[in-house]
C-alpha cells in the first residue's frame, strides 16, 4: 500500500454528527464518509436497496487491499430521533469539557470515524467497511443487502468487527461475542359471546387463556450456559376489551415476548407455545414474529485479537458478554466470526448523547492495533 494521509477522528466524527441522519439515513452523511474513505485509498460502492415500506435504504461498501486475512468493520450512520431537551442542537457536533455532543456520537458515528482513522494509520491487510443507513429502523435492506452485495462481488471477510457501543464503565471493559434472540408471540382464544346469565349458551375464552398463560409462565426453557443467561418468557399484554359487565366476550388475546439464548430457536419457540395453547383451547390461534435469532461466536482468534488490542491500549481485560438486545451482528455471524466492540453505551439513544474525545482517540488506537494483528 502507498502511504495514506492522516485522518483526524475528531473532525470526522464532528462532520458525521453535523449531518442529520435520522433513520433511514440518506445522502449527506454518506457523502462525508465516502469522501473520507476515498481519500485513504478505499474503493467506495454506494447503492440503494429495497422498496417501501421498509426501503429504499442507502448503504455503503468500501474495500481496500487484498491478500491475507480480510477484516470487515460493520456499522451504521443512521440514528434514532433526537427527542426534546438537548442543551445544544443534536446536529451541532459541539464540544464541551472534552466531550463531543450529538445524536449518534456513541451509537455509532464515533466508532465509524475511529475505524476510518485507524485505516488511515494502518495501511496493511485487506479491509472493508459495511455501512448501512438502516440499523435503527426495520433493518430489512441494510446489513442483509450489504451481505448480498458482498456475495455478488465475491467479497468474503474472515473476521467481522461490529462497532456498536459495548463498553459500560470504561472504554474497553466489555465486548459482545453473542446476543440473545428475540421473538414476539400473539395468542388469540376465540369464544362465543353471550349473556352472563346464560353461560350454557356461550363459551368464555378468558379461563382458557388464563390456563394457557399459567402453563406458559411455568415453562423453564433452559438454565442458561457458559455464555448465556437463561432464556426467558414474559407475558407483556392481555386484552379482552369487553366494556359490558353482563356479556361473556367473544375472544381473549395475550402477547408474549421471549428473549432466548443459543439453545433455542424462534420457530421452535412459536411451535412450543402453539402446542400449549391448543392443549387448552384447540381453536386457539398462535402467531409469532422473530425479531432475531440468537448467535454466538465462540471465543477464538478474533476475540483474542480484540482483547489483546484493548489490553495493549488501555490495560483493561474486556469481559466477553452476550447481554443486550439484538444487533446486526446476528446476520454477519453467519459469514464469519463476528464480535462487537465500541464506545461507552451510557448515553446511547438519550438526550445529550456524547462521546469523550479521549475515548475517540483510544478507540482509534485499539482499532489500528486490531488491523495490525489481523494483517499479521
Ligand atoms: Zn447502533
Amino acid at each position: 500500500m502507498t502511504a495514506t494521509p492522516p485522518l483526524d477522528v475528531v473532525s470526522l466524527t464532528q462532520a458525521l454528527l453535523r449531518a442529520d441522519s435520522v433513520t433511514p439515513a440518506r445522502g449527506a452523511v454518506f457523502d462525508v464518509l465516502e469522501e473520507a474513505l476515498a481519500g485513504i485509498g478505499f474503493a467506495v460502492d454506494r447503492f440503494t436497496a429495497g422498496e417501501a415500506p421498509d426501503g429504499p435504504v442507502e448503504n455503503l461498501l468500501a474495500t481496500r487491499g487484498g491478500g491475507g486475512r480480510h477484516l470487515a468493520f460493520a456499522g451504521h450512520v443512521d440514528v434514532v430521533p433526537p427527542g426534546e431537551g438537548w442543551t445544544d442542537s443534536p446536529w451541532a457536533g459541539s464540544e464541551r469539557g472534552g466531550l463531543l455532543y450529538g445524536r449518534g456520537a456513541v451509537d455509532m458515528k464515533g466508532a465509524v470515524a475511529a475505524f476510518a482513522a485507524a485505516a488511515a494509520a494502518e495501511t496493511g491487510g485487506a479491509l472493508s467497511l459495511l455501512i448501512t443507513g438502516d440499523e435503527e429502523g426495520p433493518a430489512t435492506y441494510g446489513t442483509v443487502a450489504l451481505i448480498a452485495r458482498m456475495a455478488e462481488r465475491g467479497i468474503a471477510p474472515d473476521w467481522c468487527l461490529v462497532g456498536e457501543p459495548t463498553s459500560t464503565q470504561r472504554l474497553g471493559d466489555m465486548m459482545k461475542i453473542g446476543r440473545r434472540g428475540s421473538v414476539n408471540i400473539w395468542v388469540t382464544v376465540p369464544g362465543r359471546q353471550g349473556h352472563v346469565a346464560y353461560p350454557h349458551l356461550a363459551d368464555n375464552p378468558i379461563p382458557k387463556l388464563i390456563a394457557i398463560l399459567g402453563e406458559v409462565d411455568a415453562i423453564v426453557l433452559d438454565t442458561g450456559n457458559r455464555w448465556f443467561q437463561p432464556s426467558n418468557i414474559e407475558v407483556t399484554d392481555i386484552a379482552v376489551g369487553n366494556p359490558a359487565h353482563n356479556v361473556i366476550p367473544a375472544k381473549a388475546e395475550a402477547r408474549l415476548s421471549i428473549r432466548f439464548n443459543d439453545e433455542q430457536s424462534g420457530a421452535a419457540l412459536i411451535e412450543r407455545i402453539r402446542a400449549v395453547a391448543q392443549r387448552h383451547a384447540p381453536e386457539a390461534i398462535v402467531t409469532g414474529r422473530i425479531s432475531g435469532e440468537a448467535f454466538l461466536t465462540r471465543p477464538g482468534a478474533l476475540s483474542t485479537a480484540i482483547a489483546a488490542a484493548i489490553e495493549a491500549q488501555t490495560g483493561l481485560v474486556p469481559e466477553l458478554s452476550t447481554t443486550g438486545g439484538t444487533s446486526d451482528a446476528r446476520f454477519l455471524s453467519r459469514l464469519c466470526p463476528t464480535v462487537e466492540f465500541g464506545l461507552l453505551n451510557a448515553t446511547m439513544h438519550k438526550v445529550d448523547e456524547a462521546v469523550a474525545i479521549d475515548d475517540l482517540r483510544t478507540l482509534t488506537a485499539i482499532y489500528a492495533d486490531l488491523i495490525r494483528r489481523a494483517a499479521a
